[in-house]
């Protein structure tokens, strides 16, 4: 299994627009960070964590051919609205992708992108997504997908666990039965955002304290503000790192 970090930035993306502070403006390309989504490569099939505002551009870079399974975590903006871009692979391939999202995000995924997943009279778009409600765990291409629970301020978000490794993103809560279906994990990746506190994400040294019972190999914090520099790397705890666009993980 490969996983590809698309995006490793939080909603605004880094450099955020009108800014010039040190990150936005550094000249280390880790720290140019998209809106936040992973790719994960298996036995020949692409599975797609969220539609990010960045999906094109992300499609582009790790030139990606197909999508055969999109995971949506939840339907904030920032993790669903580049799904238009997934027309092209419509085109190329036609037929509809499946994808997986716990049921109320689902619901608004159906409330906000309803030609994505029907056609409706006077249309002429295909839908392109095959929607399926996450009721459990479930199997994807031989691989079996644990959904985690999450808290993210007063919503939820579903964090996914796939074998070995797990994904994490936009969350500042891990309920007990949570943290034990995340049990024996090798590599974390999980909402860090920035140093300061945030209402709905973790911080950097919250994430490491909500995941450090895990014992996880490694710690890869992503969802990333431009308050972090990546270079402050050095100021984490030895297995912790931060993510970047494009970081490769082998398991
Ligand atoms: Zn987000
Ligand atoms: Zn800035
Ligand atoms: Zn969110």
């Amino acid at each position: 299994m490969k996983i590809t970090i698309l995006g490793s930035g939080t909603s605004t993306g880094v450099p955020m627009v009108g800014c010039s502070c040190p990150v936005c403006c550094s000249t280390d390309p880790r720290d140019r960070r998209s809106r936040a989504s992973l790719l994960i490569s298996h036995a020949g099939k692409n599975i797609l964590v969220d539609c990010s505002t960045d999906l094109r551009s992300q499609m582009l870079r790790e030139a990606v051919q197909q999508i055969d399974a999109v995971l949506f975590t939840h339907a904030h903006a920032d993790h669903v609205n580049g799904i238009d871009d997934l027309r092209g692979f419509y085109f190329m391939h036609k037929r509809r992708i499946p994808c997986h999202a716990c049921p109320a995000t689902l619901e608004r995924l159906l409330q906000g992108f309803g030609y994505i997943f029907h056609r409706d009279d006077q249309s002429t778009h295909p839908p392109l997504l095959d929607p399926n409600a996450i009721e459990g765990p479930f199997e994807l291409f031989g691989l079996q997908v644990i959904p985690i629970p999450l808290q993210h301020g007063s919503g939820t978000t579903c964090g996914y666990r796939i074998g070995p490794f797990a994904y994490l993103t936009d969350c500042n809560g891990i309920s007990p039965a949570s943290l034990a279906l995340l049990q024996g994990v090798v590599t974390v990746v999980i909402d860090g955002l920035r140093w300061t506190s945030h209402a709905s994400h973790f911080n950097i040294f919250g994430a490491i304290d909500a995941v450090g019972p895990l014992q996880a190999a490694r710690t890869i914090l992503t969802h990333l503000t431009h308050e972090v520099l990546h270079r402050e790397q050095q100021r984490l705890p030895q297995g912790v790192e931060f993510a970047y666009d494009g970081m490769v993980i082998d398991l």
